[in-house]
């Protein structure tokens, strides 16, 4: 297995001191897999403060010392350097009691989550050592947990995230007694922090295989964001869906960039729809849909702790998914003035993905529609055309000089004018706006 230099040296400082060392789990699975690791974990007989000792000359640092884990700088990278350890019981389903060393490396690699991530190298003899079958697992594209599932899941419940999440990234499918224990032990990720869901469930959206994941274990996902179950199977009752909430919301995920923002946006477009579900003689419609679903989104984002930044894109993008844009400039300026470039161009993108889980029929219509808007959005940029307050060739200094108290009225009298401006009602010319100003003051 090709080691890069900083790897290189690790292995051979901790060989030259009389102990063993293998590179282990995900950059193992990633050179079989044929993709380029991006950090090299290693497991040792050392205990940690034999590593220390080893690596005094280098710069170390604390990163789970209780755990067993030294983290060395070489040559600028990190090495992250654990003692071989077994994990006997987990009381609260997330943390072992008590964690212990060992110097047997099979050991180690028994306590590990899955086949693929519980294989070690051995660079002194040039072989993996695989006691689980994990190398033939990889070859099948399989996931399969190391011993009894459900005993597994049990210890840790986020090992039943890990599973879905490689299999979205991988493209892996889930091995039939694992995925069983899944739906199973699903409830045990009751107790795993929001924090962690929310990591591993973000890397989940963002991979290839998400919609058969989140097809296939909805049940799951539902333990911790219940809010997607009035979804599955229900119907539209409306031509221009072909597929239910749930269906629909897959395929527009799959549809867009695999972004968080983006793809956390397509997950929860439409939670608001089961709710605002009415029906006439046109068929089914889902009047204001779209404040409801961004009511869940911010509820859901904040719940599992994701970013301030991230709960106010995901909502404002999700509000604003379903808002029918004409194309003029002066519809797309005020789109604009509401979101900025980068977001209006965000919403450009989820209109599309929102489309592609659409009928058919009127596919092609809508993209070029969104087309259309692109362009009027990147014409309106390069004319350096006034779509919002800083644009304006007036500002508030200038409203009080007219006389108007420091204010919200300052704020109001500017609003208008942009507005105005906006609507070619009037130009963006200093004279004429302070003219208006003092007919609004
Ligand atoms: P990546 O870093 O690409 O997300 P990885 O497999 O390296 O994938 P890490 O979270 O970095 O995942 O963990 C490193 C290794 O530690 C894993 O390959 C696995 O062997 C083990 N491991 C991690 N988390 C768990 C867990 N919850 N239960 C059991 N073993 C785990
Ligand atoms: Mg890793």
């Amino acid at each position: 297995m090709y080691l890069p230099d900083y790897a290189v040296k690790a292995v051979e400082i901790m060989q030259k001191n009389g102990y063993n060392i293998y590179p282990v789990g995900g950059c193992v699975r990633n050179h079989i897999l044929g993709l380029i690791p991006d950090d090299y974990d290693m497991t040792t007989n050392a205990l940690p403060s034999q590593v220390l000792d080893v690596f005094n000359e280098y710069n170390t640092f604390d990163s789970g010392l209780k755990h067993g884990t030294v983290s060395v700088v070489i040559d600028k990278q990190v090495v992250e350097i654990t003692t071989h350890r077994t994990e006997t019981s987990y009381t609260d389903n997330r943390h072992p009691d008590k964690v212990i060393f060992t110097s047997e490396l099979t050991e180690d690699l028994r306590r590990r989550d899955f086949t693929m991530n519980a294989i070690a190298y051995d660079p002194a003899a040039d072989s993996f050592i695989d006691p689980y079958g994990g190398i033939k697992d990889i070859g099948d594209r399989l996931i399969r947990a190391v011993g009894d599932p459900v005993e597994r899941f049990s210890e840790d419940g986020l090992r039943i995230l890990r599973a879905l999440r490689f299999s979205s990234v991988l493209d892996f499918e889930i091995e039939e007694y694992t995925a069983l224990a899944i739906h199973k032990c699903r409830e045990l990720l009751k107790n795993i922090s929001p924090e962690r869901i929310y990591t591993e469930f973000t890397k989940l959206l963002c991979g290839s295989n998400v919609r058969n994941v989140l097809s296939e274990y909805y049940d799951v996902i539902a333990v911790f964001i219940p809010e997607i179950l009035p979804m599955v199977g229900f119907d539209q009752q409306n031509p221009h869906h072909c597929y239910d909430v749930y269906e629909h919301t897959l395929v527009a995920v799959e549809a867009v960039e695999a972004d968080p923002i983006l793809r956390w946006t397509m997950f929860l477009h439409d939670t608001g729809k089961p709710e605002t579900f009415f029906e006439d003689e046109r068929g089914g419609h889902f009047y204001r849909h779209y404040k409801y679903s961004a009511d869940i989104a911010e509820k859901v984002l904040s719940r599992l702790r994701a970013s301030n930044d991230t709960v106010s894109k995901v909502t404002t993008l999700v509000y604003h998914h379903d808002s029918v844009i004409p194309e003029t400039s002066r519809s797309v300026k005020r789109l604009l003035m509401k979101l900025g470039y980068d977001m209006t161009m965000l919403l450009f993108k989820v209109n599309c993905a929102d489309a592609k889980g659409q009928a058919p029929f009127q596919l092609e219509e809508r993209l070029l529609h969104i087309e259309k808007l692109k362009t009027i959005t990147n014409e309106v940029i390069s004319a350096n055309d006034c779509f919002s307050l800083k644009d304006m060739n007036i500002s508030g200094k200038d409203i009080i000089a007219l006389g108007v108290l420091p204010g919200k009225r300052i704020g109001e009298i500017l609003n208008i004018l942009l507005n105005e401006v906006i609507d070619g009602e009037i130009e963006n010319v200093k004279e004429t706006l302070i003219e208006r100003a003092s007919e609004l003051k």
